[in-house]
């Protein structure tokens, strides 16, 4: 659909030909605005949904269209499972929009903080268009994961000392100066994730909750996003509460939003490396969605996260990251009713 980019903070607004993902007055994050009301299509695949997607020249990779499956274990637990994208993560949705932003505004090169899953799945389909990549990757990030980027994707490699935050401002840095387009947790990658939000609404017509796990909150406020075209098109009459979910030792959207203050900077102190981000960067957004679907904000265990970690290998045989078992460890803290639905997603698998 067509659309127009307009900054979150200063309002400054730029045309869908802007070749850039933050604010040219302010640099702060941009929102995809659209000029239309596309409808959303009854549908769990992925492209269905193009329409409420920026216009763009899109190649239809495999990606989304996950399945959900019922927990053996709860009876009104329904797992969303991210673990068959291609790179085993929500972040594939996500990519392949930003990907074929870069391809359209003539960039050769993307640069991009992560944690691991991000840089992972960008340089995954980065190859498959020839594109370089340069990854910025803070000491937080699983070494594992990085392993695999560097050695299947040929994607460049910057350590840099500290966390996620401050590698997310090399990563800008680097950008400005090198050309590379700044990719990563941005608008056009909040409108690719949005799609489970639209896929939920599909399987699960009548959920009442949403559990999501919170890093930098681009999924759940693109989720947010993708309920609000849901009840403007009539397809749900009352949004789902979403529920965010961060680690004990890094969760300063939770914190921000049981203590009604703004989002602060918390060095990260999890082994769920997916979430391990001190500061969202759509905390902002994030405060909105839970205000505005009448949703929570809950910390987990990182014993907690271990222990459902186990229980969904014993009882569905898949292996999930420790950011995904957050969202059934949270579940077990909800006050529910029988009636209740609950859908968690599984956000990934590298582990
Ligand atoms: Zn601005």
């Amino acid at each position: 659909m067509d659309y127009y980019l307009e900054c979150v903070k200063c309002g400054c607004r730029f045309p869908s030909s802007y070749n850039k993902q933050t604010c040219g007055r302010c640099s702060s994050i941009l929102e995809v605005i659209y000029k239309g009301n596309a409808k959303v299509p009854p549908s769990r695949n992925f492209w269905d949904y193009e329409k409420l997607m920026p216009k763009g020249k899109y190649k239809h990779y495999q990606v989304g269209s996950t399945k959900m499956i019922k927990s053996k274990r709860h009876s009104n637990l329904f797992l969303k499972v991210e673990l068959t994208n291609p790179t085993k993560s929500f972040k594939d949705r996500g990519s392949v929009i930003e990907i074929a932003k870069a391809m359209e505004y003539g960039y050769n090169e993307i640069a991009v903080a992560s944690t691991g899953n991000m840089a992972y799945s960008l340089a995954y389909y980065a190859k498959k268009e020839g594109i370089a990549v340069s990854v910025f990757i803070g000491r937080v990030a699983n070494p594992d994961k990085l392993a695999d980027i560097l050695r299947m994707h040929d994607a460049k490699l910057h350590m840099v000392k500290g966390d996620f935050t401050k590698a997310q401002a090399y990563a800008a840095k680097y950008a400005s100066t090198s050309g590379a387009f700044l990719s990563g947790d941005y608008c056009y990658r909040k409108e690719g994730q949005k799609t489970v939000g639209y896929e939920i609404a599909a399987q699960l017509p009548d959920a009442t909750h949403i559990i999501v796990p919170v890093g930098n909150a681009t999924l759940i406020s693109g989720i947010y996003k993708a309920l609000k075209d849901l009840r403007r098109c009539g397809t749900i009459k009352r949004m789902p509460k979403l529920v965010a979910v961060q680690a004990k030792g890094c969760a300063p959207l939770v914190k921000a939003f049981n203590s009604s203050s703004t989002v602060k900077y918390e060095a990260p102190k999890t082994s769920a490396d997916a979430i391990a981000v001190g500061f969202p960067t759509f905390g902002d957004q994030a405060i909105e969605a839970l205000h505005g679907t009448a949703g929570m904000a809950m910390m987990v265990t990182e014993k907690e996260m271990i222990r459902e970690q186990k229980n969904i290998y014993e009882d569905h045989g898949m292996v999930v990251e420790l950011a995904s078992s957050a969202t059934v460890a949270a579940f077990n803290k909800l006050a529910l009713k029988k009636s209740d639905k609950v859908a968690a997603i599984i956000s990934g698998g590298n582990v």
